[in-house]
């Protein structure tokens, strides 16, 4: 197969140089090699600039709610285990007000990929700040400087229960495609959180920022907690000199779909709904 597989006709609506461009590239590229089947991929998003990839991809897409690309993510998984899904967002969709879903859905390990582009600002909205907005950015809405920490997506995956923690950058398409191959592969929820500058509304973090310091972490013990946390903070320890992307953990575990008794032996879909007696459940509640 090729990228192009997974063209679609529709004009692609994002601002010229933004760096989702690179990042969907970079997805058909991992599917392409892969072999999806189109058929059998689905790709859900929530809302925002990079919600909109559900659209550009030609696989089954969703595009839901701001926020809820995960929890539609795990239920298509839920209902159909078979699929390969994988569920994109933005920063602010996934870090603000989604944040509860991947946090919960993290510690029940689906195998499903989440791609977060992280651009470190609302985009569609034009230009406010964001959870991983960091200190002392003025936007819109800190026209004095941001006050707030950000939120640390790695160290809360890491912790949280994912069994896959990696980071992209757009700038590297070529290891992006090869960091979205191991997540799609992996068995378990795959977390890949992506630097994704977006050159209309963040005047930090553009490419000449990122080119400055993002280095690729190799030799790393991707099973090591700690080396991963290390790893993690490794960016806010040198004042930003050091922005380390690549695998940062990755361990086996049993996925949600197979210990769900449910469900563990065939997918939902493929299961006799017909013909259950669920009198006896009934009987119970009377
Ligand atoms: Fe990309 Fe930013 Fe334009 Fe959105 S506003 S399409 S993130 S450059």
């Amino acid at each position: 197969m090729d990228s192009k597989d997974f063209d679609v006709k529709e004009k692609i609506q994002w601002c010229p140089g933004c760096g989702n461009f690179g990042l969907i590239a970079a997805l058909k590229g991992a599917m392409a090699d892969l072999e999806l089947k189109q058929h059998e991929t689905v790709v859900v998003s929530g809302i925002g600039c990079s919600s909109k990839l559900p659209h550009y991809v030609d696989t089954y897409g969703f595009e839901s709610i701001h926020g809820r690309g995960l929890p539609v993510a795990s239920a298509i998984k839920l209902s159909n285990h078979n699929l390969d899904v994988v569920s994109v967002g933005g920063d602010g969709d996934g870090y603000g007000i989604g944040v509860q879903h991947f946090i919960h859905i993290m510690r029940r390990n689906y195998n499903l990929t989440y791609i977060v582009h992280n651009n470190q600002i609302y985009g569609l909205t034009t230009g406010q700040a964001s959870p991983t907005t960091m200190l002392g950015a003025k936007t819109k809405t800190t026209p004095w400087g941001v006050v707030e920490e950000p939120f640390k997506p790695l160290t809360v995956a890491i912790n949280g229960g994912a069994t896959f923690v990696a980071r992209g950058y757009v700038g590297d398409p070529v290891h992006l495609k090869e960091l979205f191959k191991q997540a799609i592969e992996h068995k378990g929820f795959a977390f890949v959180d992506v630097f994704q500058p977006c050159v209309t509304f963040n005047k930090i973090n553009t490419y000449p920022w990122f080119q400055k310091r993002v280095y690729k972490l190799e030799n790393n013990d991707v099973t090591d907690k700690w080396a991963a946390l290390k790893n993690a903070a490794e960016d806010e320890e040198t004042n930003f000199e050091k922005v380390p992307i690549g695998v940062f953990y990755k361990v086996e575990k049993p996925t949600y779909e197979s210990t769900l008794p449910q469900i563990k032996d065939k997918p939902m879909v493929e299961q006799d709904i017909e013909n259950v007696d669920i009198s006896e459940a009934y009987n119970e509640l009377e």
